[in-house]
């Protein structure tokens, strides 16, 4: 089986699908549509390629594609943590190696952003030192029963870019909540401050 390394990592912020149609309004109330399986938004029912392990909708991977090439555009620092950490622990697929690495990794991400207040730099540099350390070691963690009150679906549908901004930023603040009977385990990863 080929290892999740630290490539996997920068892939689920690089390797996203092509932009699609922008969302049409009402398409929330029409029978075409399913849920999630990952974070158990209502999406447009559609074909397409999505994540490998993520387990995500076609149309849930196509929106997040999108909320990530318009903030290519604007956000001065990469990497742009948020939005990747939002969606891969709201997505967190099946007990596995892989899965297993990417949902820790981007939970303590969050945990420092969040917590510690450490900058998305800081935050990138320990998930690399934590995967090459614990490559192949990780923990399933249970996830949460729900995925926190927003989803990328939240912030796609915004046309304000400054708008896009928070709502990335509410969006990972609430994935990261959901999250919390695991916090105190999150917890264990972060470096001694
Ligand atoms: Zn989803």
């Amino acid at each position: 089986m080929p290892c999740a390394g630290l490539g996997q990592l920068h892939d689920l912020g690089k390797s996203v699908p092509a932009v699609g149609l922008p969302l049409s309004k009402g398409w929330q109330d029409m029978p075409e549509s399913v849920i999630c399986p990952g974070c158990g938004a209502r999406v447009p029912r559609e074909e397409g390629p999505t994540h490998r392990y993520l387990l995500a909708a076609p149309a849930c991977w196509r929106l997040y594609g999108e909320v990530l090439a318009r903030r290519l555009a604007f956000v001065a620092v990469q990497p742009d943590r948020y939005p990747v950490d939002a969606y891969a622990v709201q997505h967190p697929g099946v007990p596995g190696p892989q899965a297993s690495q990417s949902v820790l990794v981007h939970l303590v991400s969050l945990g420092l952003m969040f917590e510690r207040g450490a900058s998305p730099r800081v935050a990138t540099r320990t998930m690399a030192a934590l995967v090459s350390a614990n490559k192949g070691k990780f923990r399933w963690l249970e996830p949460p029963a729900a995925m926190g009150g927003m989803t990328v679906v939240d912030v796609a549908v915004t046309d304000s870019e400054s708008d896009l901004d928070r709502l990335v930023v509410e969006w990972a603040r609430a994935a990261w909540d959901a999250w919390s009977p695991q916090h105190e385990t999150v917890r264990r990863f972060y470096p001694r401050a």
